[in-house]
Order: structure tokens, then C-alpha cells, then sequence
């Protein structure tokens, strides 16, 4: 897709005409459509998780194998990030190797930053930190408009993210991206899970520290894990409490007389956000968005593949003439 990001770290980094074609994308080949790749080459994508992973990797590795790609997958523990050498000179060399994408996922936020104006690889981000995880929240947005008959069927529609929205990167991606499509984010949970500095966006999402409020005024729930891996102090509820107060259960539905579909990025504490009944009904569409997001992420893939940038690789390959030849290292002669 001409003019897609080479690094793709969070939603801000698209165009509002890219997720719209992405979206239509991912449909034509969730209908069989066949890949649309350079003939000239074979498709090589590493994927490197710093941190665990179940459903994006897999679902990554599905998508490169449904695009007849080959995938690599690269064992940080194990390769010379641990004799010292940099993440950028490891990325360059699996550039130079013939690695067409790398997807990345890290403990730390921002850790892509520093690529974005020299991309030594094209980097799809598959979750950094608290920061964003933008496939996740494309596939969420592709299985919501397919839910709802449609992407401007969303429009007006209320979705509420309830539980640690503060520390959750999927949390961020769909604060950037659902309001795009006229999608009424409500951000629902104890007041230590909002995120800060929120006062300032209240023309843009509500909050709600009150899950039958929630409820009511929603079109659909979006549930989330405690992400108690990154928080700073002891969470101060305990999960029965949390459970009791915030878990969805059929019994908070019915006395809010709302059935209505309920969505989770996985992975899901069955018992503490989610009872099991509502994973074994049929509002449960975490199974669909575990479906949906093969056919999202070979749409990214194939876009980021066919973007026509040139400037990939080490910052000599991109730099004018005239200051190479001052470089003493090309001065061999
Ligand atoms: N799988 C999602 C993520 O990587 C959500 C989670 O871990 O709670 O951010």
C-alpha cells in the first residue's frame, strides 16, 4: 500500500485511508482472496518477542504462512543482544540477510522511536510496554464493524473498555483509533486503573468508576485483564473484590436488562473479569477477534510489504553522496 508506515509502532502512525483499506482488506481475504505480494521475492518475516506472547505471535506466524512467507523466529535470549550488540545492529543485520519485516514486541515502551526516522528493517510493533499495540486494535476494529454490519454502522455506537485501562497498550491504540470512526469510548473501572491526565480528553472519552452506568449506556464491552506485570505498587483491591465489583456476569446483565456483545484482547482471568457462562455464550466474541486476527495481520503484512519504500536499511545506504565520501571508512582507495 503505497504510503504505509515502514515502521508501524502505534495507530497515529496510519492514515485514516489506510485502516479503511485495511479493513476492506482484511475481508477480501478472510473471503478467500488470494495474496497480494512482489512476484519478484518470497516474503521473510522475523518475529523477536522480548515478552510472552500466545495470541499475536501465533496469529503472526498463521498470517505469514497463509502469505506462503517464511518465518523466523528470533530467540533474543540466545543471540548477541547478549554479547552487547545493539538492537538496531541486530536488526540491520537481519535486514542485510534478506528479512523483509520484523515484529517486535517489549517490555518497554518507546523502545521503536528511535527507529522511525532511519528504519534499519520495517518493524511491524506487536505490543511495547503500557504504549500501544496496534494490531490488536485493528483486528478488534475490523471484528466490531463486521459485528455491527459494517465500519459506519459503527458511527455512534458506544464501547466501553472496562478494567486496568491505565496500564493496558490496547487500552491506548483504541483510544486512537475508535473515535476516528465516530465510536463513543467510554473508559470504565476502579479510578486507579483510568488513565492520567484523562481530564484533558473528556470532550473525547467518558469515564465511568460505575459498571451498571457502564452497562447501561453501552452498545458493547470491552474487557480487560488486570495488567499487574506493570504496575508500580500492589493493586489495592483484591480480585474477589474486583470480581464482585467489575467481573461481567450474566446476573450484572440482567439487572441492567442489556445483552450485548462482549469483547477481550485474550488473555482473559476466567473467573475475575469474565464469569465462564459468558465465555460459553454466545456474546462472548473473543474466539472471533482470535479468527479475525490472522486475516487483519496478513493484511498489514501485505500492506507494509508493498509501501515502495526504498530507505530501508543502514543510515550509508541513505545518506547524499557527498558525506560519504567524507566518510573515511569508504575512503579506502
Ligand atoms: N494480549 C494483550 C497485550 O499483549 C492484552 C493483555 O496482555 O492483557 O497487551
Amino acid at each position: 500500500m503505497v504510503g504505509f508506515p515502514s515502521i508501524l509502532e502505534g495507530i497515529k502512525d496510519l492514515k485514516k485511508g489506510h485502516i479503511l483499506q485495511l479493513l476492506e482488506r482484511a475481508e477480501d481475504l478472510k473471503s478467500g482472496s488470494p495474496a497480494r505480494l512482489p512476484l519478484q521475492k518470497s516474503l521473510a518475516v522475523a518475529t523477536s518477542f522480548l515478552e510472552h506472547s500466545t495470541r499475536t505471535k501465533h496469529s503472526f506466524a498463521m498470517a505469514i504462512k497463509r502469505l506462503q512467507g517464511f518465518h523466523i523466529d528470533f530467540q533474543a535470549e540466545n543471540s548477541s543482544l547478549k554479547k552487547g550488540e545493539s538492537l538496531e545492529q541486530t536488526l540491520l543485520t537481519l535486514h542485510y540477510q534478506g528479512i523483509d519485516i520484523c515484529i517486535i514486541r517489549t517490555k518497554q515502551s518507546h523502545l521503536l522511536d528511535e527507529f522511525k526516522e532511519h528504519p534499519p528493517i520495517k518493524i511491524i510493533n506487536g505490543g511495547d510496554g503500557s504504549n500501544q499495540h496496534p494490531t490488536q486494535a485493528l483486528l478488534d476494529l475490523y471484528t466490531l464493524s463486521e459485528q455491527f454490519g459494517g465500519v459506519e454502522s459503527l458511527k455512534g455506537k458506544t464501547v466501553a473498555i472496562v478494567g486496568d485501562c491505565r496500564h493496558s497498550r490496547v487500552t491506548h491504540s483504541l483510544m486512537d483509533l475508535l473515535p476516528q470512526f465516530g465510536i463513543n469510548v467510554i473508559l470504565s473501572g476502579p479510578k486507579e486503573f483510568i488513565p492520567q491526565n484523562i481530564e484533558d480528553e473528556t470532550n473525547k472519552f467518558q469515564v465511568s468508576n460505575d459498571i451498571d452506568e457502564t452497562i447501561k449506556m453501552s452498545d458493547a464491552l470491552y474487557l480487560l485483564r488486570i495488567q499487574s506485570e506493570r504496575h508500580t505498587k500492589g493493586f489495592e483491591d483484591t480480585l474477589t473484590s474486583y470480581k464482585d465489583s467489575w467481573g461481567i456476569d450474566f446476573e450484572k446483565l440482567r439487572k441492567n436488562e442489556k445483552s450485548l456483545p462482549i469483547y477481550h484482547p485474550g488473555p482473559a482471568n476466567i473467573g475475575v473479569e469474565v464469569s465462564q457462562e459468558i465465555v460459553d455464550s454466545e456474546i462472548w466474541m473473543a474466539h472471533e477477534q482470535v479468527r479475525n486476527s490472522v486475516y487483519m495481520r496478513m493484511a498489514i503484512i501485505e500492506a507494509m510489504i508493498t509501501n515502495e519504500d526504498q530507505k530501508i536499511g543502514s543510515i550509508y545506504n541513505k545518506v547524499p553522496g557527498d558525506i560519504c565520501a567524507g566518510n573515511s571508512r569508504l575512503n579506502t582507495k
